[in-house]
């Protein structure tokens, strides 16, 4: 069993933390929110009063703080991981941020000394509480191999996606797709509508023909022809239009930095904005078929 510090327990670092120690490893947790290791330690974890303690406290450090600011911070800041971390420590940051960030601070961890992987993940918090997560990993093919049962107690699906950042370019590309699958989706569905055609009879026909996508028909965002997708429960989460534009976002950095036309993906990002600003951020992404639909 492995000595873990994991640092950042929020909405989708507390079930994680949780389903490590659950596994048998010893994971000492820290998070700026007082009362969030304390509740680690209940579940059998321990509680570290520093970032500091808990990066000395592994032989695996694992982070899942909120963008790329912050993941800076904890790693490279005064007290950061880099400087703390155990000699041999592998550093496996869950976060999704932007690619150039993921690749600055592995470089930093490599000259340091350290393995370092992004793991991004996909699964929202029901499949960190299940252990269900999938993860996309960027970093050293002997790293990844070193982290796998680690990432195989928190998830399901595990894959390599190459060099460092490329967990992060994994993640974004594939939430470009599902956000500008899902209002092409909510387009053709609101105008349906306009043109008298039921919801469940385009749903039937596009299912089983060239528009059948997994927007469709996983995550219907029609009320009705689905029922386990969130529009059967008035577009509760599942994954938040403010996650979705915040990944958009950072595709939207990483083709401006990279000079790639992405003029979907870009359309995508405003609209999602536009949403967002209407105070509906909290709710499941697939909720812009409203949006769509009064346009
Ligand atoms: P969250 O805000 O609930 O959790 C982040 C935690 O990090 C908080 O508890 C915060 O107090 C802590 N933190 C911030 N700065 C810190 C620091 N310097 N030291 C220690 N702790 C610090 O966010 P979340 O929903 O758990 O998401 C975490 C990451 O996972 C984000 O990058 C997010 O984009 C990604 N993600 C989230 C979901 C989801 O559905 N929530 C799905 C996939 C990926």
């Amino acid at each position: 069993m492995a000595t873990i510090g994991f640092i950042g327990l929020g909405n989708m670092g507390a079930p994680m933390a949780a389903n490590l120690v659950k596994a048998g490893h010893h994971v000492t947790g820290f998070d700026i929110v007082a009362g969030r290791a304390k509740a680690l330690a209940v579940q059998g974890g321990q509680a570290a009063a520093t970032a500091s303690e808990a990066a000395a406290a592994g032989e695996i450090v694992i982070t899942m703080l909120p963008a790329g600011p912050d993941v800076r911070s904890v790693y490279l800041g005064n007290g950061g991981v880099l400087g703390q971390a155990s000699e041999d420590a592998l550093l496996v940051d869950c976060s999704t941020i932007d690619v150039e960030t993921a690749r600055a601070v592995a470089a930093a961890a490599s000259n340091a000394g350290f393995d370092m992987l992004d793991a991004p993940v996909s699964g929202g918090v029901g499949g960190a509480e299940t252990a269900s997560l999938t993860f996309m990993v960027g970093g050293k093919a002997e790293a990844f191999e070193r982290a796998r049962p680690l990432l195989a107690a928190m998830g399901r699906t595990i894959v390599h996606a190459g060099p460092a950042g490329n967990g992060q370019a994994a993640k974004i590309c594939n939430n470009m797709i599902l956000g500008v699958s899902m209002i092409a989706v909510c387009e053709a569905f609101a105008l349906a509508e306009r043109l008298g055609l039921e919801a469940q009879t385009l749903f039937d026909i596009s299912a089983k023909s060239s528009g059948q996508c997994w927007a469709l028909t996983s995550y219907c965002p029609v009320p009705g022809p689905v029922p386990a997708s969130p529009a059967n429960r008035d577009y509760g989460p599942g994954f938040t239009a403010a996650m979705m534009l915040k990944d958009l976002r950072l595709a939207q950095q990483a083709a401006g930095a990279n000079a790639t036309a992405t003029p979907l993906g870009a359309a995508a990002a405003n609209l999602y904005q536009l949403f967002v600003d209407e105070g509906t951020g909290g709710l499941d992404f697939s909720g812009i078929y409203r949006f769509i639909r009064k346009a």
